[in-house]
């Protein structure tokens, strides 16, 4: 089973499972018979995973107390993936590779090169959405990493995913055949051809210097359908130098967009006007001067030695909705207050600001006469 574009039920033993510990905690585990998961809420026998449903809540009772520690067992995606994967470099976040890939109209239809592979992270979610990936990355231990956990996730053998170990600035994209440096199904060469068939239409570069791979393309790129590029560059100066070869290169529809991941939460406040501070400002001397003349009663009462009679509390009144500080809580938006609508940046989205630089290339621009007229004909039916 691919496990990361098959769904399945139940969790059985050598099942891939991403725990869930916390937001900022999720653990890839392979499920194992007499296995156990450890955090520090608790001890997890894999056997108690065994035969629940994915999604699954997990709980132990902590050790010498009568608290619970929980997980929940999560079937893989290529997001959560991307939350829980090791990090050896920087990676590309759910929020940028899904704009990415919607901007190349990335489908089952897309053959797509990657470069470098890093990680993995965009990897994984090119994988579930397109036909095929032709993956590359120089580094050896990066490549070795790679090409175990794609194998480990079914991308490789039976999967829709090829990795090759290559500096693509400097040799290219072309795969040969009996390539000892590319892990993929060999189906992908089919009889005499000596040139594994990339016929890229898709193509994403997030290496240090793109301008050094772009002229390699016209080698892998799709002839016969447009191909879409996207370089991703963290520094203007990589982008000033990747534009120049674009438009020698004949690529066109060249754009550049800055990723700035933000999410926004949109709330009411309540209008402070100068009026309630000065009400405020009374209150709090009003209320100063009854505790300061009823401590200065209660110690002449000592001092005389009068009996000692209890005084009743004066009864102050409960503090109204006090805008400044405590008081009784008002629900945001009660109609008997005034509001504005604010709204607040939220930190935590995961996403690394850079630049993104989009083109395309038709490199057949020649009429299919054939084809042009089967369109034509379609179209007066
Ligand atoms: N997109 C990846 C992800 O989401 O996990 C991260 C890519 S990481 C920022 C860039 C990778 O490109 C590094 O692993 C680096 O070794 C690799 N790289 C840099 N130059 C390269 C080249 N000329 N050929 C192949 N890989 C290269």
């Amino acid at each position: 089973m691919r496990q990361f574009s098959e769904y399945k039920d139940v969790i059985q033993a050598g099942d891939l499972v991403l725990i869930w510990i916390s937001r900022d905690n999720i653990k890839p585990v392979t499920i194992a018979t007499g296995a156990t998961f450890n955090t520090r809420y608790g001890s997890f026998p894999h056997d108690d995973m065994i035969g629940k449903p994915f999604g699954s809540q997990i709980a132990v009772r902590t050790r010498g107390s009568n608290k619970f520690g929980f997980v929940h067992v999560l079937q893989p995606t290529a997001e959560l993936w991307t939350l829980s994967l090791p990090h050896r470099t920087q990676i590309v976040y759910t929020p940028d590779s899904s704009y990415i890939m919607q901007r190349m109209q990335c489908s089952p239809h897309s053959r797509v090169i990657e470069a470098g592979t890093g990680s993995g992270s965009f990897s994984h979610a090119f994988a579930r959405t397109a036909g095929y990936v032709f993956s590359y990355e120089f580094h050896k231990m990066r490549y070795e990493q790679a090409r175990q956990e794609f194998e480990e996730h079914d991308l490789l053998r039976d999967g829709n995913l090829a990795i090759t170990h290559r500096d693509v600035c400097q040799d290219g994209f072309s795969i040969k055949k009996g390539d000892t440096t590319t892990f993929f199904d060999h189906e992908q060469f089919s009889g005499q051809q000596e040139l594994a068939q990339v016929d890229a239409n898709v193509v994403f570069l997030d290496l240090p210097a793109p301008w050094d791979a772009i002229p390699h393309l016209d080698k892998v790129i799709s002839q016969d359908s447009k191909v879409s590029l996207c370089c991703f560059s963290p520094c203007i100066e990589q982008v000033d130098k990747t534009l120049e070869v674009l438009e020698k290169k004949g690529w066109t529809e060249v754009e550049m967009v800055e990723i700035q991941g933000r999410q926004y939460e949109s709330r009411r406040q309540m209008v402070r006007r100068l009026d309630d501070a000065l009400q405020r400002l009374r209150d709090v001397k009003e209320r100063k001067q009854v505790g300061v003349e009823r401590r200065k009663r209660m110690f002449n009462k000592l001092i005389s030695d009068e009996e000692e009679t209890f005084e009743e509390r004066p009864e102050t009144p409960k503090t109204q909705y006090n805008p400044f500080g405590k008081g009784s809580r008002v629900k945001e938006g009660d109609l008997n207050f005034q509001w504005k609508e604010v709204s607040k940046v939220e930190a935590e989205v995961k996403s690394h600001t850079s630049y993104l630089t989009f083109a395309s290339k038709i490199v057949r621009k020649t009429r299919d006469e054939k084809l042009a007229a089967k369109a034509f004909a379609e179209v007066q039916d």
